[in-house]
């Protein structure tokens, strides 16, 4: 059994896959990477959770990971507990010809080895399985046993009952592994190997491979134009945005004005001229959407891939706050804990109790409020007629920004409410404990999984001001909007 220290591993052999660039940039360059979007990390530790989880499913083994910290040592050690026949490691450490991968759950059977993949999905798809081809290459040549590769992923049908059923909240599919093409993954390696040993980058320009089959960590980096306005390279045909930087454009404004559609000539205009740049026809038709009875909403939902509430799902989305704000700073809330039951009844009926008398309703990004009032419509068929009425009361703000029909050069490209707020109303503070919606979340997390009612009711008042602050940018945002149209006319 090989113990070298291999080049590459599962996960950037599958880089090399996507990009040449992107393998030499992370093991020259990691500091180039774009910065981890807070949701993303939070997927991670998710993920992290339902791989323990799953540790349970075969009990009794060797954490490889909690017991070296260098993939040298982890090696060692793997191969000294497969040789002192243990029956269960966690991340067994493997490699062959230059190739490491670490194995979820590893365990010895009579006729040799059975593999398990963890996924915190509820659904398998092909990567899954191109990278279980990738585990068997190395698993088989290093084991030199039968390989059985299984994949673990959460059972998209199971609900919570009384109690937290393991054995039927993971799913365990076999998967049937019948040709590996060594050749290929020996040249792919021998490939790596080549780039990760150059003197500089492969040059390689920015096109389809930078999102396809994930974005690529280095997006930013290799997107020069984007870095001074903020506004990245618009969508058009690889051909002419590759063009551009084979012309050598640094700079968004130094495109050509005729190739770039109609969002982005305005903004175009309003980085030109420092100032910001609407468009008028737009913003009346869309304020005729709009009741002058009129208040805002928004929703705050936590999600768990381990299922914590009775007749829930993992990642189901579970509302728990929701904040109105309207005329004369009238605001009020709706917070439903679920810690003894599920409330969700009580939740849509106070929420459609806040918004009964308005003839419009503003959000910002309609998307998740009216999948969460949809979806309680729908749980109780009693309420379906007024939950249905709510979404068609949905004015959504987000229209306006993400359309550029009012585009300010600080916006920098993107039209978040914290973003477009922050320059439009810059008198609404955003210095709250909570800022973003990942946040909330995991306040919300904490409230449930905390004993101490101090801590519970200082979260349960951050989370309520944060959602509030929503409502109320949302509102104020409708008011800058019907300013502008004011001003234009007069
Ligand atoms: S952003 Fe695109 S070109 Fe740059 S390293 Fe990533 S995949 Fe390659």
């Amino acid at each position: 059994m090989e113990t070298h220290q291999p080049l590459l591993t599962k996960t950037t052999f599958l880089k090399l896959l996507q990009c040449e660039k992107a393998l030499y940039l992370n093991l020259h360059k990691p500091h180039l990477k774009d910065p981890t979007p807070p949701e993303l990390k939070h997927r991670f530790i998710q993920g992290h959770k339902i791989g323990a989880l799953a540790q349970l499913l075969f009990p009794g083994g060797i954490d490889i990971s909690k017991l070296a910290r260098t993939n040298a040592q982890r090696l060692q050690l793997t191969i000294q507990y497969i040789n002192d026949s243990q029956k269960v490691l966690y991340e067994a450490t493997l490699a062959h010809q230059n190739l490491l991968v670490m194995v979820d759950i590893l365990v010895k059977t009579d006729s040799g080895y059975n593999a398990y993949e963890v996924k915190s999905s509820t659904r398998i798809s092909d990567t899954y399985t191109r990278d279980a081809q990738l585990q068997y290459w190395v698993l088989q040549h290093s084991l030199k046993e039968p390989v059985n590769m299984h994949l673990v992923f959460i059972n998209p049908e199971y609900q919570l009952q009384t109690s937290f059923d393991i054995q039927a909240y993971f799913k365990i599919n076999p998967i049937t592994i019948t040709d590996v093409d060594s050749e290929f993954i020996n040249q792919t390696l021998q490939r790596g190997i080549n780039i990760l040993q150059a003197p500089r980058s492969p040059q390689i320009l920015p096109g389809k491979q930078c999102t396809k089959p994930y974005r690529c960590d280095f997006h930013q980096y290799c997107n020069p134009l984007s870095s001074k306005h903020g506004i990245p390279i618009p969508q058009l045909p690889v051909e002419v945005t590759q063009s551009w930087i084979k012309q050598d454009v640094k700079d968004f404004m130094d495109l050509p004005l005729l190739d770039l559609p109609p969002k982005y000539q305005s903004m175009y205009q309003a980085v030109k001229t420092n100032a910001i740049v609407y468009d008028l026809k737009f913003l009346k038709k869309w304020l005729q959407l709009v009741s002058e009875n009129v208040i805002a909403l928004d929703i705050e939902t936590w999600t768990s891939p381990k299922p914590e509430i009775e007749n829930t799902r993992a990642w189901e989305s579970i509302p728990f706050l929701a904040a109105v704000y309207g005329q004369k700073e009238y605001s009020a809330t709706v917070f439903t804990s679920h810690t003894e039951s599920d409330q969700r009844y009580y939740f849509i009926n106070e929420v459609l109790k806040l918004t009964e008398e308005y003839a419009s309703v503003l959000v910002y990004d309609k998307t998740l409020e009216t999948q969460t009032i949809l979806k309680l419509g729908t749980l109780f068929p009693a309420l379906n007629a007024k939950c249905q009425k709510l979404c068609h009361k949905f004015c959504d703000v987000f229209d306006v920004f993400k359309n550029a029909a009012v585009y300010h050069p600080e916006f920098k490209h993107q039209f978040n409410l914290k973003q477009v707020s922050r320059v439009l109303n810059p008198h609404i503070k955003l210095d709250q404990p909570l800022q973003h919606g990942i946040d909330a979340l995991m306040a919300f997390q904490n409230y449930r999984d905390s004993n101490n009612p101090i801590i519970k009711e200082i979260t349960e008042t951050d989370l309520k001001a944060y959602c509030v602050n929503d409502a109320r940018m949302t509102f104020e945002l409708y008011n800058s909007i019907k300013n502008i149209v004011q001003s234009a006319n007069q």
